[in-house]
């Protein structure tokens, strides 16, 4: 990741541009956050809200770890929250080590969730049930995605082959960087799926994502994890949502970001950092 980023600021390009080049100038982040009880989980979903953000995902916590009035009461009040114009996912996290459920409540839960207007049920299923998934993005009238603990490219090309999910979620800080990550994208776009990467990393991480996605044909979100110090703190300057709730993708040299040293020396327990000079 970091090489790519030294070869964009010795040739003076964007990654996006020695990646092929843009297709769009700005795409969406959704809001990445953990599942709370409704009350608390509406409060921080509407202050987020109040920053720009205008896409949501709530994940882990309580959800699939209770019973099944838990889990429709935390969506229907993240619903009620952001209103019907936002659009709303749902991690059941189920490469949680000790994930109960099987294919049946992964079925059974997305008719729940249809009724609430999910964009997508990430991660209904063990990570590497790659059966069930293909049984699952059949048959769920919702979408479905995975990918979040897979490395390699060659780890995807199943998952990709089978259509086991309808948007893949490969993170580039576990792949193997940018190059393994723009591989599995044009691969999952030749097969028809979509490509959401992963995001809950670090502001290093995002950048990487909106060079990518910048350049992906089946994009169209990029994940931000939020409110939290490894991506809000990376940056000199804080990132501006515009109005529409959308990120700009940058065109300086590189990741066109200019990094906080004193964020970055804070967040790594005070390593040495020399500033590069390009
Ligand atoms: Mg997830």
């Amino acid at each position: 990741m970091a090489l790519w980023d030294i070869l964009g600021k010795v040739t003076n390009q964007p990654i996006h541009r020695l990646l092929g080049g843009k297709l769009r100038d700005r795409i969406k982040p959704y809001a990445s956050m953990l599942m709370e009880e409704p009350e608390k989980l509406q409060a921080k979903l509407q202050s987020t809200m109040q920053r720009g953000f205008r896409a949501f995902k709530i994940g882990w916590g309580p959800f699939g770890r209770r019973d099944d009035a838990a889990d429709e009461a935390i969506v229907r009040a993240a619903r009620a929250a952001i209103g019907p114009d936002c659009e709303l996912m749902v991690d059941a996290g189920a490469s949680d080590a000790f994930w109960p459920h099987g294919y049946k409540w992964a079925l059974e839960k997305s008719r729940m969730l249809a009724n609430y207007q999910i964009t997508w049920f990430e991660e209904p299923l063990r990570p590497d049930d790659i059966d069930g998934f293909v049984d699952l993005t059949r048959n769920s009238p919702v979408r479905i995605a995975s990918g979040e603990v897979l490395t390699r490219r060659q780890s995807f090309l199943p998952w990709i082959e089978r259509r086991a999910v309808d948007y893949l979620q490969p993170d580039v800080t576990k792949v193997g960087g940018l190059t393994e990550q723009h591989r599995i994208g044009q691969y999952a776009d030749d097969h028809g799926i979509m490509m959401v990467p992963h995001g809950w990393n670090t502001g290093i991480g995002l950048a990487a994502d909106l060079h990518l996605m910048a350049t992906a044909g089946n994009a169209r979100w990029v994940e931000f994890l939020t409110p939290e110090p490894y991506m809000d703190d990376v940056f000199e300057t804080p990132l501006k949502l515009d109005a529409e709730g959308f990120l700009a993708i940058p065109d300086g040299p590189g990741y066109g970001f200019k990094w906080s040293t004193e964020g970055i020396r804070r967040l790594s327990q005070g390593i040495s950092i020399t500033e590069s000079r390009i």
